[in-house]
């Protein structure tokens, strides 16, 4: 059987995760079995349509690798792949259901289906549509149902469901899934404006995009018994499903915008590396090996396998991301690094010094931070002289003697022609073995005089990078308005 997977998102606006997760997930399933990988708009909700929202989730999936064989930016045999434009053939498929009696014709008010529901809850029943109490097929005869329709009497096409039949079905992760029949509402099909509900649009386009494995966030799996009985009424052969565990909040709730971004194009706007994000969002649910957790792209390719996906929730952990992110930040050619900040850097208006300058700086902190992005607020001191000093740190290190040291200092290291790590590092610690005093003596102050900082990279690395004549003025500032 030749694999064919869709990603089918809801034009609401931005990717969110979760979204990306599962497209992730199609996309490594696809390539893994030699596959094609399908993009399908679902927007028949046109109440949530959102201008321009399509092509922002095609944006951002492409920044992440992940790439389609046939979708409405690139086209196919099966197109066309936005739900909106296929409008007609989800009427005539739920018309063919009509015809033979698995679905009908409803024209219940919504005033009566409300009274239906109040009704239901105050008899404490299980909620579904009560056939035998309303306007339908069920208590109107042909002539009355056509008269209505006649009379553009507003109506919409439910599913006729087999009561006494459970529903059941294998899930690639969950194993097999069964329902009673008597617990499946009977789906509305067609809405009395004519437009096909998710359910219907769904079906009809796995069945006729030859669809083989449906893999989407559980949230769906109490939709997939109605997908299933629609796929029967059809006669239809279903597709294999796979439902992906919820990703979920450090504290185990359902992931929520309230404890953090959902949106991947907030990540990206934060300088997430695509690598690590893309390795970061496959091991939600899923882990290749147990000795290891950096993953490129290919490698997830080749090791993806459906049936070792987890069925309990998955745990977005900011800390792991970026974990993650700094051994991607560790590891990637310094030219990289440099092509990921530079273009932020000139957005933000940071004045980097030079190319050269700021290769060298990143090459100094790569280990320090985890991510990219942060150098400016990590080291602003390595771009400007420090605007504020550690308080505590002067307290502590800066003695009585001190100021006349670093004056000494001054004038020294004022006359030395080299400058740079090996120099000024063998001159200090000569220097101050001469004065008979530790090495720490000296470093403290000139750490925290040029730097404003307690801590850092090395030392005698960083005066090395800042030049010999702007360390002497930031000294002689620190001394004479900073510890004055
Ligand atoms: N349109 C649905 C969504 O927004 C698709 C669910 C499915 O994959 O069947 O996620």
């Amino acid at each position: 059987m030749s694999v064919r997977v869709r990603f089918a998102p809801s034009p609401t606006g931005y990717l969110h995760v979760g979204g990306l997760r599962t497209a992730l997930y199609n996309f490594l399933f696809a390539r893994h079995y030699d596959g094609k990988m399908i993009l399908r708009i679902e927007d028949t909700d046109r109440t949530r349509f959102v201008e321009g929202a399509t092509e922002n989730l095609i944006k951002y999936l492409e920044w992440a690798g992940i790439n389609f064989d046939e979708g409405p930016h690139i086209g196919g045999d099966y197109g066309p792949y936005i739900q909106s434009e296929r409008f007609d053939l989800y009427r005539k498929y739920a018309m063919q259901l009509i015809e033979n009696g698995k679905a009908y014709y409803a024209f219940d008010t919504s005033e009566e289906l409300e009274e239906m529901r109040k009704r239901i809850q105050a008899s404490g029943g299980f909620y579904r549509y009560d056939r035998m109490a309303m306007r339908n097929q069920f208590t109107l005869d042909q002539q009355e149902i056509k008269q209505l329709i006649d009379n553009g009497t507003p109506y919409v096409i439910r599913l006729k469901v087999p009561y006494d039949q459970d529903v059941v079905f294998e899930d690639i992760i969950r194993g097999t899934v069964s329902v009673k029949g008597n617990e499946v509402d009977d789906q509305i099909l067609l809405k009395s404006d004519g437009f096909p509900t998710y359910h219907l649009a769904n079906v009809v386009d796995d069945h006729l995009m030859q669809i083989s494995h449906v893999i989407r966030g559980e949230e769906w799996l109490p939709s997939t018994p109605k997908h299933v009985l629609l796929y029967q009424a059809f006669g239809w052969e279903c597709p294999a499903f796979a439902h992906l565990p919820l990703l979920l909040n450090k504290d185990k709730s359902k992931l929520s915008k309230r404890q953090g971004d959902v949106a991947v194009e907030d990540y990206v706007a934060k300088g997430y590396f695509k690598e690590a994000f893309v390795n970061f969002i496959a091991l939600l649910g899923w882990n290749p090996t147990a000795d290891r957790e950096i993953y490129s792209l290919d490698e997830l390719i080749q090791l993806f396998n459906l049936e070792k996906v987890n069925k309990s929730g998955a745990v977005f952990d900011i800390n792991k991301l970026n974990w993650m992110n700094a051994q991607y930040l560790r590891s990637k050619p310094i030219d990289e690094l440099l092509e990921h900040i530079i273009p932020h850097l000139e957005q933000i208006k940071f004045n980097y010094i030079n190319k050269d300058y700021l290769k060298s700086v990143i090459e100094l902190f790569r280990e320090r931070i985890e991510n990219l992005y942060d150098l400016p607020e990590a080291v602003p001191y390595m771009f400007d002289k420090p605007k504020s000093f550690d308080e505590d740190f002067i307290k502590k290190h800066w003695k009585e003697h001190t100021t006349d040291l670093v004056k000494e200092y001054i004038e020294a290291i004022k006359k030395l022609q080299d400058w740079n790590y090996q120099s000024s590092h063998d001159f200090t610690i000569q220097w101050i073995e001469q004065k008979g005093m530790k090495l720490r003596d000296i470093v403290h102050p000139l750490r925290i005089a040029v730097t404003g900082k307690s801590g850092g990279a090395g030392l005698f690395e960083t005066l090395a990078l800042l030049h010999k004549q702007d360390v002497i003025e930031r000294l002689e500032y620190f001394i004479e308005n900073v510890i004055n």
